[in-house]
């Protein structure tokens, strides 16, 4: 079982890079002229030591490895090629925003957070897959950010002096210099933080950097890590007395309602205004990184829990069952028809993937996992071309429609280039590349008083390489989770080494299992992280089984939700896919009407939803969340609710549950929610 090359992996991939291939072939464009010289580059096969927090720094439970450490394996190799192949390889070519004429390419185009967003996404994706076009691509942007800074320190084009792209763009360069090693970004990131730390006195952040200073204080941390410059403390500090206080707004949450239009004032021009910016989603989302972030500078359990609780009351007044809160585009209630932001949900995903690390809270990696298989790939199309700016988890209709956004416009939830706004078609390509660089982290806080050990923070078939107590350490993770609940660790140290390994328990996972070399180990708790400490040797292999029940979650008007696993499932809906228009390569806009009914109630005790669902498990096959590939569906009944009807392409007012159906019941599938682009996913329940 060493060997992971299975006959169905082999066939799948060998596929997928005739398909790249082609694809490559036929969109030759003269800006990768130059791509040949990156082959060289190449990933660190040496595993490198995690640079720790430094003193004064309340260090973090755990630590990322070093970007290169974790490698993609079966369907995560998959999903990434998929990515590459679509429109993150190819988006310079069609989109001018993030192309040769970027203003972040030393061009006269857009100058602000495009070309800093598509950076920060497809670099490292770029380098899980070692793909050389991506990686000079990549380089192109830092290579321009490292030669131009400003005589003052500033960095970035001279068209604009706005502090919060640089923060994306910062976060890009700090994965960069890991990936390069390259000498410049540490002098050119020091010589920027002395001219803000001068700076911000007499130019304050504002609007969206005001809200967003959370995520300059992991680079300005990251950096302190490095140099040990005592004014980066400063600086970090300076961050918090100006930016949005999200810990202060959460001890007391005052937005529980959805927001309207009319109540920002944004007829008026409010739309900067704090309000506004306070209830925007993608601030929120990236807001829930802060307590957890701000705790390593302040040192406060308090702020440290504050991430987990800022997830909770956005989930208790926002919460939806595909995982996400409701943005569309400022925090809009638990109605299932109203939209989630695609920026939101990598951004959430960013959030917690940084949050789990400091606090160790495992139902942060909970909702990592649920907004990894659901809402990210849910809102993409199958090849990766195409995403939508809102999805809803009851989506019936993608079509140029106003109702129920509260702020968004007609073109909300098309499948297409730039629905709405081009915010998230710069931006998401983020969300599956550091979903993989988050799957290990290394344990090594103070409370960690054994000292360092590995941990899977999430699950998907991958291997790492570590330095462990200074011995290289590989593990190989073998797994079709989430279609499947075993998991299987191979461990390899050069040399026999003693270290904890950690291995994060779901909520939903009471009653898992965990074997070393065939031997059952003590049972570990759900929603814990389970801990082996043992003297490991080459070759000890470690199963994690996982039991897959069948469960219910309660949502609006007493709806139900199906899941399994990390995976929620939702109805098959009949789909007719209408090209608008071709935007370039395969790039086009896309409405979605269905094609038959959706407007069903379930059969379901929601305590024991095994008694009327059966699941049926298939091959996980190549495109892991399409309908061809999903590996798992479940068979169900409902019946008709005929007062529910589409009102302008929303499933809305979703009737209160229970009720009766006048309409015999019918046997219906469910299909994990990414595979459904049409859907329920809140169900009505009929009375029993
Ligand atoms: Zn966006």
């Amino acid at each position: 079982m060493r060997n992971h090359s299975s006959a169905l992996g082999f066939t799948r991939r060998s596929f997928l890079r005739g398909l790249g291939t082609a694809v490559a072939a036929s969109t030759t464009s003269h800006w990768f002229a130059g791509s040949a010289q990156a082959a060289t580059m190449s990933v660190p096969r040496r595993p490198q030591a995690v640079v720790k927090d430094r003193a004064p720094l309340f260090a973090g439970n755990m630590y990322f490895l070093p970007l290169g450490s974790i490698r993609p394996r079966g369907w995560l190799l998959d999903q990434l090629r998929i990515q590459a192949d679509g429109l993150t390889g190819h988006l310079g070519e069609i989109w001018p925003d993030v192309g040769p004429n970027s203003g972040w390419l030393g061009g006269t185009g857009e100058s602000w957070e495009r070309g800093p967003y598509y950076f920060d996404g497809m670099l490292p994706l770029a380098w899980l897959l070692d793909d050389a076009r991506l990686q000079a691509r990549a380089k192109q942007f830092a290579d321009w950010t490292l030669d131009h800074p400003w005589p003052n320190g500033m960095i970035g084009p001279r068209s604009n002096d706005d502090w919060w792209p640089r923060i994306v763009m910062l976060k890009a360069l700090a994965q960069y210099q890991e990936l390069t090693g390259d000498q410049r970004v540490v002098p050119l990131m020091d010589r920027y933080c002395r001219y803000q730390m001068a700076t911000l006195p007499t130019r304050p952040l504002r609007d969206w950097g005001k809200f967003r200073w959370q995520d300059e204080v992991l680079t300005v941390v990251w950096l302190y890590n490095r140099t040990g410059s005592p004014y980066l403390l400063d600086l970090a500090k300076l961050l918090q007395l100006q930016g949005y206080n999200w810990i202060a707004e959460f001890a007391d949450f005052p937005y529980k309602q959805k927001v309207t239009a009319a109540w920002l004032k944004l007829a008026e021009g409010q739309g900067l205004s704090d309000l506004a910016l306070a209830t925007h989603g993608v601030n929120n989302g990236q807001g829930v990184k802060t307590g957890a972030v701000w705790s390593l500078v302040s040192a406060s359990a308090d702020d440290r829990r504050a991430s987990e609780h800022m997830l909770a009351e956005l989930t208790k007044y926002h919460g939806l069952p595909n995982g996400m809160f409701s943005c569309d585009e400022h925090l809009a209630g638990r109605d299932p028809s109203q939209g989630s932001e695609l920026c939101t949900v990598v951004e959430t995903m960013f959030s917690l993937e940084r949050a789990l690390a400091v606090t160790g809270s495992p139902v942060l990696g909970d909702r990592l996992e649920k907004l990894a298989f659901n809402a990210l790939p849910g809102t993409l199309t199958d090849d990766m071309w195409a995403h939508q700016y809102n999805q809803e988890s009851n989506q019936v209709e993608c079509s140029l429609h106003r109702k129920p956004w509260v702020t968004d416009g007609p073109e909300s939830n098309l499948f297409g280039l730039a629905p709405n706004f081009g915010c998230c078609t710069a931006n998401y390509h983020q969300g599956w590349p550091k979903f993989a660089n988050s799957l290990w982290m290394l344990s090594g806080a103070p409370d960690h008083d054994h000292g360092d050990g590995l941990v899977a923070a999430a699950y998907a078939p991958c291997e790492v390489t570590a330095l462990v107590r200074g011995t290289a350490v590989h593990v190989i993770e073998e797994t079709e989770y989430p279609f499947r609940g075993t998991v299987a660790l191979t461990v390899s140290p050069d040399k026999a080494v003693f270290f904890p390994l950690g291995l994060r328990i779901p909520d939903w996972a009471p009653g898992a299992t965990i074997r070393v070399n065939g031997e059952r180990q003590a049972d570990p708790a759900a929603g814990s992280f389970a801990r082996i400490e043992r003297t490991w040797e080459a070759g000890d292999r470690v199963e994690l089984e996982f039991p897959m029940r069948l469960r219910t979650s309660r949502w609006f008007h007493d709806a139900v939700a199906v899941e399994r696993g990390p995976l929620v499932f939702s109805l098959e809906v009949g789909e007719d896919w209408e090209k608008l228009k071709n935007n370039g390569l395969r790039s086009a806009d896309w409405q979605v009407f269905p094609t038959g009914p959706w407007n069903y109630a379930l059969a379901v005790d929601p305590a024991h939803p095994e008694a009327s669902l059966l699941v049926t498990e298939t091959p996980v096959g190549a495109g892991p969340f399409t309908k061809p590939g999903i590996g798992v569906r479940i068979e169900a009944r409902g019946g008709q609710v005929n007062a529910w009807r589409a009102e302008d392409g929303a499933a809305n007012p979703l009737p209160e549950s229970p009720l009766a159906s006048e309409e015999p019941e019918e046997r219906l599938t469910l299909l994990p929610y990414a595979a459904a682009k049409l859907r329920i996913t809140a169900f009505p329940v009929l009375k029993s």
